[in-house]
């Protein structure tokens, strides 16, 4: 009889050291044969044959492939359906078990349980792990057991369990010598998927404790590389949360804050997976939104005649990346401005950020649009030209990314603020006043 094998699954976690799931499949007592699968259910769905992110997932992979090669083994990477592929695997590798960590989202959640349903009709077990956020779905709740839909109180509650259930790590770094000692296999290129290289960089992966401890201060200055840069890493887990949540914490308490609201968003998402489609607030999906297509146009390709604005979706266009203060102007101005229904905009960052992560931008556009769960107010209307002295007194994130603001030719404002500030206020007040 051949050995028998723990298969575990990469997902949002593509690295070798303090990872949850794959600690677990290593200690499982069966040598571990690590797996990825490209899943076309996915890949089918991305507009753009040259999306940095399935780059940034392959190139990862390929870091993963040469430790493991070292070590004689080897990651499999297939391309398919998942439930698809391990009927493949299952027929290739005596397999015992399944690892893997948690996944949130709605689609994630449904294709697990199917593949672990099938799994267990084979006689196979299937474990998953919490690894992508520091407090999961039901670890930070009311006193009533009920989930929490304000942030402020959550926060509280968080950092309090912290105090009683401490960061651990899961140093899966300790036990390489179990992976399953096989020929190496190439990984399938970019190619074969059908996508090519894309010129967009990718942040390092290295933090930078100084940039931390003065985060407070600059984070909301776009002309200052003032942020973190690693929500890309987060979001595929080339770095562990709880490394960098256990280092931050005696750094700086407003960037733990962060680290709170994504696990606040993913929180909600798990409770309210409705947000996917529809609004926290019902109401809100009564609003007459205007959605003026050549309006959209404008907006996605930074011609709006507001330079904060242009300036914003230009970088996103260019770099995959937007400051969190100018995502906030942007998509108050789409939803606000211009009325058009937050979705959209949604779905237009989703197509184009580099660290596009469901629940984040789910939770940052519904908060734009004031249909969220822990919302600003609808009657708050961003006035672009003051966030812009507020945040970028000297223009130097406006000069960098709109150098013409000043010149003929730019375009006019596509809207007069005080107008567009008015009309939202009548479109949203005739809605939520009924
Ligand atoms: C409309 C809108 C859409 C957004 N879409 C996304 C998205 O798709 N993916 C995403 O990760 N973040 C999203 N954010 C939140 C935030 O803008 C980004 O996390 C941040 O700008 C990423 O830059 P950074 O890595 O330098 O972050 P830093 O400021 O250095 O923060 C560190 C990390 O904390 C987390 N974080 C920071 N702010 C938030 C927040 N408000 N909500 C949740 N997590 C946060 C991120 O993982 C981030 O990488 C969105 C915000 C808005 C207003």
């Amino acid at each position: 009889m051949a050995t028998p094998i723990s298969l575990f699954w990469f997902r949002r976690d593509l690295r070798l050291h303090d990872n949850a799931g794959l600690l677990a499949a290593l200690q499982s007592g069966h040598p571990v044969q690590p797996i990825f699968i490209f899943d076309t259910e996915i890949l089918d769905e991305l507009i753009d044959r040259a999306d940095a992110r399935v780059q940034f997932i392959h190139e990862s992979l390929q870091r993963i492939q040469e430790v493991l090669a070292e070590l004689g083994a080897t990651l499999d990477v297939r391309i398919g359906k998942p439930i698809e592929v391990f009927q493949e695997l299952t027929q290739e590798y005596p397999t015992r078990a399944v690892y893997t960590n948690e996944d949130y989202e709605p689609y994630a959640r449904m294709r697990d349980q199917q593949v672990g349903d099938w799994l267990k009709s084979k006689g196979i077990s299937f474990h998953s792990y919490k690894d992508q956020v520091v407090f999961a779905k039901d670890e930070v709740l009311k006193d009533d057991g009920k989930p929490y839909t304000v942030f402020t109180p959550y926060s509280r509650k968080w950092r309090a369990r912290l105090q009683v259930d401490p960061i651990r790590s899961h140093p899966s770094e300790k036990y390489m010598d179990r992976f399953h000692r096989t020929a190496l296999r190439v990984l399938p290129t970019l190619k074969k998927m059908g996508f090519e290289k894309s010129l967009i960089e990718f942040p390092t992966n290295a933090w930078d404790p100084a940039l931390i401890k003065r985060y407070a201060q600059q984070r909301d200055l776009p002309g200052v590389a003032g942020t973190s840069r690693l929500g890309v890493h987060l979001r595929f887990g080339t770095i562990s949360v709880r490394e960098l949540a256990k280092q931050a914490a005696s750094w700086s308490d407003s960037f733990v804050n962060e680290l709170i609201w994504r696990d606040f968003y993913h929180t909600i998402l798990w409770h309210f997976p409705k947000v996917v489609h529809q609004s926290f607030k019902p109401e809100y999906d009564s609003i007459a939104w205007r959605n003026n297509n050549t309006e959209f146009e404008a907006w996605c390709t930074g011609q709006t005649g507001y330079p904060i604005v242009d300036a914003g979706m230009r970088e996103l266009n260019a770099t995959g990346f937007m400051h969190n203060r100018v995502r906030m102007i942007v998509a108050s101005f789409l939803t606000k401005h211009l009325l058009i229904d937050w979705r959209w905009g949604e779905a237009y960052f989703a197509q184009k950020l580099l660290d596009f992560d469901l629940a984040a931008n789910n939770g940052g556009w519904q908060w734009a649009a004031g249909s969220g769960c822990d919302a600003a107010p609808y009657f708050r209307v961003f006035n672009p030209y003051l966030q812009t002295q507020k945040f970028d007194p000297e223009l130097k994130y406006v000069r960098k990314w709109v150098p013409e603001f000043e010149e003929f030719g730019y375009p006019k404002p596509i809207v007069v603020h005080e107008e567009a500030r008015k009309r939202c206020l009548e479109t949203y007040a005739a809605t939520l006043k009924k």
